[in-house]
């Protein structure tokens, strides 16, 4: 197979690490000779020490460090002990690892439609899923913003049902004064590489304000043991690495800082799309009052999205589809018996969604590129040559 690579350069990248790296680069290099220099590679200082600032950060009881995003909502919900027989309801617009992790445990994943403005579940959807078997809602904060947690806990709360928080997109974001991770009984956080606080590899966390349930976070994380050789629980191998918990300790002193950025950039979107009439045609991301975006993505809704990304490729802009597909239609799920047209909202996301460059790095020349792009495919004139 020949190919024929007739895609102009990229004008920019979708997102830049290399930029963050060259900013922290001794910080960085220092906190991983001196994990290397101990020879301490599981559950050690590092990892102590960063769970203790993550809690402080977050303002919750307890912070467990584990493998990855997706092991923390599996943690999660094994903690609570949602098992066969229950039903779990969350988003069908999300990334897979939400839904997978109630599967895997062999409760039943239960769909709820999204808000259109905010992606996020819809309080009244779930008001509607809820059944006697209904043991837990995961509340995705998607792209960054905070699910609308007042009524979603409001529901949960007389009827004992635990809500856990995906905020694997959502560090650092505000809910009613609070961060995600202090807003539900447990808080699952992600640190792949593109997150918002990102590690080099793999990496996830659990917040839980109960003892107790931090507690059975901690053995489930090491085959059930409070104590080595005596398994209490049947849990799994899931931890976060003495390398990546330096690495992240040294980031997550940046993160506030790289918010502000990334905030900064979503307002002069917003400006340059005002500026040139388009806020109208394209949906901006909401901000509803009281729920602080963090821009994970800064994410579009656009009328003939499809060609207007083939347009920005070949202009030189990337951008991305979060998600194409929706969760009640992925093949994986095809056991829980879903049917197109059942989430209405979510299933028109996918066809309308698209995510462009945000990332704290970013320039107002190359968002003024991005804008002016978008306009020009709507204005119907020829992209502007981005080699030339
Ligand atoms: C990234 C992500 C996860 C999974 O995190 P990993 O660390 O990649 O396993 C789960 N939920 C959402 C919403 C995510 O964006």
């Amino acid at each position: 197979m020949t190919t024929r690579d007739d895609t102009p350069p990229m004008l920019m990248p979708f997102v830049d690490l290399r930029a963050q790296f060259a900013e922290i680069r001794a910080e960085v290099m220092a906190a991983i000779a001196a994990v290397m220099e101990r020879q301490q590679f599981i559950i050690g200082p590092e990892v102590e020490r960063f769970e203790q600032e993550v809690a402080a950060y977050v303002s919750v009881g307890a912070a467990i460090g584990c493998a990855s995003g997706s092991d923390a909502l599996l943690l999660a919900l094994m903690a609570l002990g949602i098992g066969p027989g229950d039903e779990v309801i969350t988003t069908p617009f999300t990334f897979f690892a939400t839904a997978a992790a109630i599967a895997r445990i062999g409760a039943k994943a239960v769909f709820a439609d999204i808000e259109p403005r905010t992606y996020n579940l819809d309080p009244d959807a779930i008001a509607a899923a809820i059944t006697d078997s209904t043991r837990a809602i995961v509340a995705v904060h998607l792209f960054g913003l905070p699910a609308d947690m007042a009524p979603i806990l409001a529901l949960a709360g007389p009827r004992s049902i635990a809500v856990v928080e995906d905020a694997a997109q959502a560090i650092g974001a505000r809910c009613g004064g609070r961060r995600t991770g202090a807003l539900g009984a447990a808080g699952c956080f992600s640190f792949y590489p593109s997150k918002n606080l990102g590690g080099a590899g793999d990496g996830g966390l659990v917040t839980a304000a109960d003892a107790a349930l931090a507690e059975r976070l901690r053995m489930l994380r090491e085959h059930g043991t409070r104590s080595a050789y005596r398994h209490e629980l049947l849990g799994l191998n899931s931890r976060l690495d003495e390398i990546q918990a330096a690495i992240l300790r040294v980031k997550l002193k940046h993160l506030d800082r790289w918010t502000t950025q990334r905030r900064l950039c979503a307002e002069r979107y917003r400006t340059l799309f005002a500026d040139c009439g388009l806020e109208s045609l394209v949906g901006l991301p909401a901000e509803p009052p009281g729920r602080e975006h963090v821009y994970n993505q800064f994410v579009v809704r656009c009328p003939r999205r499809d060609e207007l990304r083939d347009f920005l490729t070949a202009a030189g802009i990337p951008t991305q589809i979060y998600y194409p597909s929706p969760l009640h239609l992925q093949p994986a799920f095809a056991g829980l018996g879903y049917r197109d047209g059942q989430f209405p909202q979510a299933e028109r996301a996918c066809r309308e969604v698209l995510a462009l460059p945000l990332f704290p790095e970013l320039s107002e020349q190359q968002q003024h590129a991005v804008v002016d792009a978008i306009a020009r495919f709507y204005t119907g004139k020829p992209p502007r040559n981005a080699g030339s």
